[in-house]
């Protein structure tokens, strides 16, 4: 089977290290920025416009999703008090994985993964599980916050002066940050 993996990415400097990785691990790789969870809409533009500055550094392919906030409100409704890492993260993690798996298969890339596990503040271990639930054989496990790989982000958005967020993206989450 071709090498080449879909790749949902969260933000610009979260993908920079992962398509290094992913890269040397001898992957073709297509980047798909697919994120309703962000709130709100200039953010989301914002993130999408760096993703747009290192795709072009790295000469990657890349594909916007659709940018459905009212998806995302209606699946987490209920949880919007649940603390970061918990119940509504774990939906936010599924309904981004899947929309990669069903645009994996529409375009018949064999594999897909995601750059959400470079995070320090995300479990490595949930989102493969939601991964290969979804598909062992397509989904692609990694903890690409291992070998370096959030500090070599961390240097990559240094070096090419790029915007980092101070939130992780929903609604909710940018009220706890605010809260403090
Ligand atoms: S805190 Fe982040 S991962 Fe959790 S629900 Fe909000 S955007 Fe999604």
């Amino acid at each position: 089977m071709k090498k080449i993996v879909l790749l949902h990415i969260c933000c610009g400097v979260c993908a920079s290290s992962v398509v290094e990785r992913l890269r040397s691990d001898g992957f073709e790789v297509v980047g798909f920025f697919y994120n309703p969870n962000i709130y709100p809409s200039q953010e989301y533009q914002r993130r999408l416009d760096t993703v747009a500055v290192v795709a072009k550094h790295l000469n990657l392919q890349l594909i916007e999703g659709e940018y459905d906030p009212h998806h995302w409100l209606s699946l987490t409704k209920g949880m919007e008090k649940e603390p970061e890492a918990g119940a509504r993260c774990e939906v936010c993690f599924q309904m981004r994985l899947e929309e990669a798996y069903r645009k994996s298969m529409e375009l018949s890339v064999p594999y897909f993964t995601t750059t959400l596990t470079v995070s320090s503040h995300k479990d490595a271990l949930i989102i493969n599980r939601i991964g290969s639930e979804i598909d062992d054989k397509a989904f692609l496990l990694y903890d690409f916050k291992k070998q370096n790989g959030f500090k070599k982000a961390m240097e990559f958005s240094r070096q090419h002066l790029l915007y980092r967020q101070q939130y992780c993206g929903c609604v909710y989450g940018m009220k706890l940050q605010v809260e403090g």
